[in-house]
């Protein structure tokens, strides 16, 4: 190591990689079940969540939002708000290269448990016998002999397709996630690609050691992995944080739809109480309106009949008078004397009955008593 590498704990050194194809299958790492960890195990299995958030479909190129959903490009140039949380997406988005290289490997992992088996990457006839996750390439035991031969100072990891078949998806996505070695973008040597081992904290980047080494304006600096393992942390840190924050949340989202769901019950009840009290007032409007009704067709019937006959009265004094004049009339003009000796005194004695007659007197203005009583409980109603 460089001397001015700040100290890191180091990890347990790792075991030498299998150069060989071998059967045993390297021991899985000791399971930390830390709480909550394996919660997304379902979904992890069929790997839905690389599809876009808004769309669902699969996307070369996934964009994460700073809500932290991840959205397909033509998804994102459509909208303002993030279509599950309905954050705006105004904040610049960065490439999800998390789930791009998943999906990538995730395509290999397809290729490997594919019918036929992936076929060797090299000569492109033969079926694969192993995969390099160095190389990221399948080979057949012929050009895995070339390969072995080209890379025998590197000890390329080389594992079995049938082994890797017998897996699970997680397990080789697991065991896939350090293959792309992170090659130093520094200017100095553009001809030559250097894989990455350190990290400079002021420039927030990482360097070759060459580049690290040759300028001094890099020290101190730190191991690659060592700053690997220290952003996980941050991260994890970060992440317990925020389950305590969450579970917050979900309490406090609990109590406010408990509220909501009080309040719409006591919606419902003065709902209901509204409906009954609407259906008594109908029902003892329309009991009033009987009893009016009735009060208007049956208790005035003697003034009503009175008037009636009143009048049915007056009509017949009409007539009456009319006949007397006409009669008179005609026994003055067709009349003799045989007829005024027969008829006279009678017609006399009917004549001095009508006289007696007298015009009814105009009808009261005042209305009946029963229609006040009527109208004032119309206005009380
Ligand atoms: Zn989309
Ligand atoms: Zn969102
Ligand atoms: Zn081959
Ligand atoms: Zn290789
Ligand atoms: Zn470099
Ligand atoms: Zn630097």
């Amino acid at each position: 190591l460089p001397p001015q590498m700040e100290t890191e704990p180091e990890p347990e050194a790792e075991p030498e990689p299998h150069p060989e194809p071998g059967p045993a299958a390297p021991a899985s790492p000791p399971c930390q079940a830390a709480e909550g960890e394996n919660e997304d195990e379902e979904e992890e299995e069929d790997f839905q969540f690389l599809g876009c958030d808004g769309c669902g479909q699969d996307s070369a190129q996934p964009r994460l939002l700073r809500c932290l959903h991840t959205l397909c490009p033509g998804c994102l140039s459509d909208t303002k708000q993030c279509p599950r949380c309905q954050a705006a997406t105004g904040a610049p988005a960065v490439d999800n290269l998390l789930f791009c290289n998943l999906r990538s490997r995730l395509q290999l992992w397809r290729q490997i448990r594919s019918s036929g088996g992936p076929g060797c990457s090299r000569c492109r006839a033969e079926a694969a016998l192993v995969w390099c996750s160095d190389c990221e390439e399948f080979f057949c035991g012929r050009c895995l002999e070339e390969h072995q031969w080209w890379h025998k100072k590197k000890a390329h990891r080389v594992r079995r397709v049938e082994e890797l078949r017998a897996g699970s998806a997680r397990q080789f996505l697991e065991d896939t996630r350090g293959s792309c070695s992170l090659f130093c973008s520094s200017a100095s040597h553009p001809e030559e690609s250097r894989v990455c081992s350190i990290y400079c904290p002021r420039c927030e980047r990482a360097l070759c050691c060459p580049c690290a080494l040759l300028d001094t304006r890099h020290a101190p600096f730190r191991d690659l992995r060592a700053e690997s393992r220290r952003r996980q942390e941050e991260l994890r840190s970060l992440r317990r944080d925020l389950r305590r924050l969450r579970r917050s949340f979900e309490a406090a989202l609990g109590r406010l739809r408990g509220e909501a769901a009080r309040r719409e019950e006591q919606r419902e009840r003065l709902r209901e109480r509204v409906r009954a009290s609407a259906e008594r007032l109908q029902e003892l409007v329309r009991s009033e309106a009987e009893e009016l009704r009735a009060l208007l067709e049956a208790r005035p019937e003697r003034g009503r009949s009175a008037l009636a006959e009143e009048l049915r009265g007056a009509e017949g004094a009409l007539l009456r008078l009319e006949a007397a004049e006409r009669l008179v009339e005609r026994l003055g003009r067709y009349g003799g004397e045989q007829e005024l000796m027969d008829m006279q005194p009678f017609v006399k004695a009917a004549l001095l009955e009508l006289r007696r007659l007298r015009p009814p007197e105009p009808p009261e203005l005042r209305e009946p008593p029963d229609f006040a009583e009527c109208r004032a409980r119309l206005r009380a109603l």
